[in-house]
């Protein structure tokens, strides 16, 4: 690219579950966005958190868990951008990359996710390491493989925490696992289905620390309410989502946490010609999560087609309830739906299944 790049008809920001979908769909129908229309992503690929368990516990290889992002760019005329977005200023329609460079665009789609927060005070003497972005946690990992650490500690007990809990028990068999939760575990869902995943880390020799918030992080030594618990060599952050500091700067109507507040249409409240989904957005009734992101694609793709032509925009409905599997990565997982939960082999092939399907789907050829 350019060093001067001229004004970007389209730049879709982040190649996020919502921004997968739209490509694969934009492909599908033929159409081929604006000339000098951008994807910039950091990574040449879109990572799918699915199946990430599963790579990390040996089941599934790295090709197929991403998606080349190059050849479904080109199919629908998208240049692919390897960087990462620093600031964006919406009432000048620019943005900025983190060399320095600046891109105008006349239409922005924001599907960048969201990273781990820390929430307590740390000294830097031990690695904090997000679940995400994925290929730096994957690099991480593979470090581990060749020099196990003795203990970690995974910050979050949500459906991520347990997971890669479980996923890094098969890897890293000689590694004492902690899995610290400020609550409960998997808080959000029902009761039956924590239990159930209570009984899978005990079996799997994974210590779980329920009302354990951590308050800081000194010396190497980790801190609940204020009394020394723990030593490990890293610390994996699965503590939900937060926003970029961007994000807040950005001149976007946000939310309290710095979430982008969108309407039905996914689009920004207050900025017609930009439009965000995913982790990255605001909207009532919509949680944080991979299954909404993928939704929100199809009426994404539908909806930034409607707006370069100047037609109506569709709505995206967000469902009630979502089907759950959280892997155990041993071949079963834990299912839940609404108030209903259930565990086994069958619920992981079931999972398996619909993973290596999304992907398929997602794929050109
Ligand atoms: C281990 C794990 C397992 C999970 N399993 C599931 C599951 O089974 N089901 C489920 O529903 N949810 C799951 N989730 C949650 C799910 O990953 C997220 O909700 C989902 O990925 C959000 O998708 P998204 O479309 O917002 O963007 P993401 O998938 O987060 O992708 C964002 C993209 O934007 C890029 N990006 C980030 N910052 C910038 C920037 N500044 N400039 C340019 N590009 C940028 C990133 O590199 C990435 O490619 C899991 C999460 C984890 C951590």
């Amino acid at each position: 690219m350019q060093k001067n790049t001229p004004n970007a008809p389209l730049v879709l920001v982040g190649a996020g579950h919502a921004h997968l979908v739209t490509l694969r769909q934009w492909a599908t129908k033929g159409f081929s966005a604006p000339a000098g229309s951008l994807l910039i992503n950091p990574d040449p690929h879109a990572w799918y958190s699915g199946m990430m368990p599963g790579l990390i516990a040996g089941r599934f290889q790295p090709e197929q868990c991403r998606i080349p992002l190059a050849s479904l760019c080109a199919a629908s005329g998208l240049e692919l951008v390897c960087a990462a977005v620093s600031s964006i200023t919406a009432d000048n329609s620019a943005l900025e990359l983190a060399d320095g460079q600046r891109i105008a665009f006349d239409t922005l789609s924001l599907n960048s996710g969201a990273k781990a927060p820390v929430l307590f005070e740390h000294d830097q003497s031990l690695a904090l390491i997000g679940a995400k972005p994925f290929p730096h946690f994957i690099r991480q990992w593979q470090q581990w493989l060749t020099t196990p650490p003795r203990q970690l500690a995974i910050v979050g007990a949500g459906a991520a925490g347990f997971e890669l809990a479980m996923a890094l028990r098969i890897s890293l068999p000689g590694t004492q696992i902690d899995l610290f939760s400020s609550g409960t575990l998997l808080a959000s869902h029902p009761p039956r289905l924590a239990r159930l995943a209570s009984n899978r880390l005990r079996k799997a020799q994974i210590t779980l620390h329920e009302h354990s918030p951590i308050d800081r992080i000194t010396s190497g030594q980790l801190y609940v309410k204020q009394q020394p618990v723990l030593q490990p060599q890293a610390v994996i952050l699965a503590t939900g989502t937060a926003a970029p500091d961007w994000q807040q700067h950005s001149g976007l109507n946000c939310d309290t946490e710095g979430f982008i507040r969108i309407d039905s249409h996914l689009r920004s409240l207050d900025h017609d010609n930009i439009f965000a989904s995913g982790d990255c957005a605001s909207l009532p009734q919509t949680p944080h999560s991979g299954v909404y992101a993928v939704r929100q694609g199809s009426v994404l793709a539908d909806n930034l087609i409607a707006h370069l032509q100047g037609s109506p925009l569709g709505s995206f409905q967000p469902q009630s309830k979502a089907l759950a599997l959280l892997s155990c990565a041993d071949g079963r997982a834990l299912l839940s739906y609404g108030p209903l939960a259930s565990e086994g082999k069958l619920a992981g092939r079931f999972k398996d299944w619909l993973d290596l399907r999304f992907m398929q789907q997602q794929r050109l050829t």
